[in-house]
């Protein structure tokens, strides 16, 4: 597979060259010949192809955004093994994957014809004549999209489809590890009849070609990453409007009331999904004394039965992580908490690039594991005295993302809803739980904005209000 990049409206390809790996065994997936980029000539298409777009009318943006999705149908065995070769997710997954961003493409094209604005009155104060008020949903522009890798297909298309509803223009970079998705959808994108100037999609690394495009001047910037690169485009970039989709340290709560079972269940599997690589994994769970042994038991249990290795097996739970540093991570992360008196009670040994599911006992609240996102297979469990404790641990790291709580009291998972400083509290299921239609995003570090496709349209347009006086 050899691709350039979506540049002006043409497929360009240059000297630079970015050999994408197979994570699970290093094999050549295939590669970019990505051309040197000029971002000022980049902007100037962008702004044409946003005019050029705009004056569609709403039912070709609509059906160009249905036929996207369609097309995915048509190639969803080629995109979901692209998925699991380039980004080392489980074949099943990795065709949930495809079905979602399917989805999110249908929501988009249903999105591109709800543009709607209100009517309010005009006189409704005193001294206040007029006929009527209006507003009016106005694209915000050009849009700097910027993706990690965790999800190589889905999370760009959180981006362009929206965008591309609200009749902006976009230039996408992806993760520089896994760009190929992003290639092939912009190629459906353009087979699908979207406007070509209005979709670009350059490849190179983050801290040079990424960087460059945060400092330039567009009108918004839609980011999914890490906290650390988020938090330092918030001091370096002068775009307007930014959305930051950052990390997370999703705690999972459970009660002495609780399924206990259920709960270690999810909590493992939600720890584990995509060998843990998910902003919304469960990266801690935090449980009471009363359940305390029962859950480490079915815990372990659920750990050792989930089967680990080559993405392509249909029945492979847990792939690789997708680099030597997020296995050193891993590694360092487990280590730090042993060190602080914790225990390993199953995995915590990787092979090569595959981390077991790795259950660990006994984890103090300032081990490393607690504190950061870990980003890996790991189900940390910290004791807690009774359920108040247990909110409190949950709260006392920086980031926000989601939280989940187990529990069969309603007035705990009512309590837990006002309480937990997150963007998504979920009751009685994992915080991996997201669907592509509700509003998603994160409090304290976990970031600023929402998405979900109506909320990602929302914030990709300006609100514009007429008033019509009386004659
Ligand atoms: P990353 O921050 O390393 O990279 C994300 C993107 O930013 C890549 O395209 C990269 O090339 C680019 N980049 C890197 N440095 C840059 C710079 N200086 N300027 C501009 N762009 C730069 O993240 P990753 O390792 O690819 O992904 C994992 C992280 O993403 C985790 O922290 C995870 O929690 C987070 N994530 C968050 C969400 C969410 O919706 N909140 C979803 C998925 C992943």
């Amino acid at each position: 597979m050899e691709y350039g990049c979506l540049i002006g409206g043409e497929w360009l390809e240059g000297d630079r060259e970015i050999v994408v790996e197979n994570p699970y065994d290093g094999s050549e997936v295939g590669r970019v010949l990505a051309p040197e980029v000029d971002v000022e000539a980049l902007l100037k298409d962008a702004r044409e192809g946003q005019r050029r777009w705009r004056e569609r009318p709403t039912y070709e943006v609509r059906e160009a955004l249905a036929e996207a999705a369609h097309l995915l149908k048509k190639h969803e065995d080629e995109l979901a093994e692209l998925i699991a070769l380039e980004g080392g997710k489980p074949i099943r997954d990795a065709r949930y994957e495809v079905y979602r961003t399917r989805e999110v493409l249908r929501l988009s094209a249903a999105e591109a014809e709800r543009l709607y604005g209100e009517t309010l009155p005009g006189d409704a104060q005193r001294g206040r004549t007029a006929e009527l008020i209006l507003t009016v949903r106005e694209p915000v522009g050009v849009v700097l999209s910027i993706t990690p890798y965790n999800f190589p297909l889905l999370l760009p298309t959180h981006k362009l489809g929206p965008a591309l509803a609200a009749r902006c223009s976009v230039v996408h970079k992806p993760a520089t590890v896994t760009p190929l998705s992003s290639l092939r959808l912009a190629e459906i994108l353009l087979d699908a009849g979207v406007e070509p100037l209005a979709l670009q999609v350059v490849v190179g690394p983050g801290a040079e070609l990424g960087e460059e495009l945060a400092r330039a001047d567009f009108d918004a910037l839609s980011f999914t990453g890490s906290r650390s690169v988020g938090e330092h485009l918030r001091e370096i970039s002068p775009i307007p409007r930014i959305t930051l989709e950052l990390g997370g340290n999703d705690p999972v709560i459970v009660d002495e009331t609780a399924d206990v079972e259920a709960a270690a269940e999810a909590a493992v599997r939600g720890a584990c999904y995509h060998a843990g690589q998910v902003c919304i994994a469960v990266e801690r769970a935090i449980v009471v004394e009363d359940v305390y042994e029962e859950f480490l038991e079915a815990a372990v249990e659920v750990a050792e039965s989930l089967k680990v290795g080559d993405p392509l097996d249909e029945d492979t739970d847990v792939g690789p992580l997708i680099d030597d540093g997020a296995v050193e991570k891993v590694r360092r992360h487990v280590e730090d908490a042993v060190e602080r008196g914790a225990e390993i009670l199953t995995g915590g040994e990787p092979e090569g690039r595959l981390f077991p599911p790795t259950v660990l006992a006994d984890v103090p609240e300032d081990a490393l594991v607690a504190r950061e996102e870990t980003f890996g297979p790991v189900l940390p469990v910290i004791r807690a005295k009774d359920f108040e404790e247990a909110i409190r641990i949950a709260n006392s790291t920086d980031y926000g993302l989601h939280a989940a709580v187990f529990t069969e009291r309603l007035d705990r998972a009512v309590k837990a809803t006002r309480k937990l400083e997150a963007g998504g509290v979920i009751v009685n299921e994992s915080t991996i739980y997201r669907a592509d239609y509700m509003p998603f995003g994160g409090v304290k570090a976990s970031g600023v904005g929402r998405e979900g496709v109506p909320q990602a349209v929302r914030e990709f347009t300006e609100e514009k209000t007429v008033v019509i006086g009386r004659r």
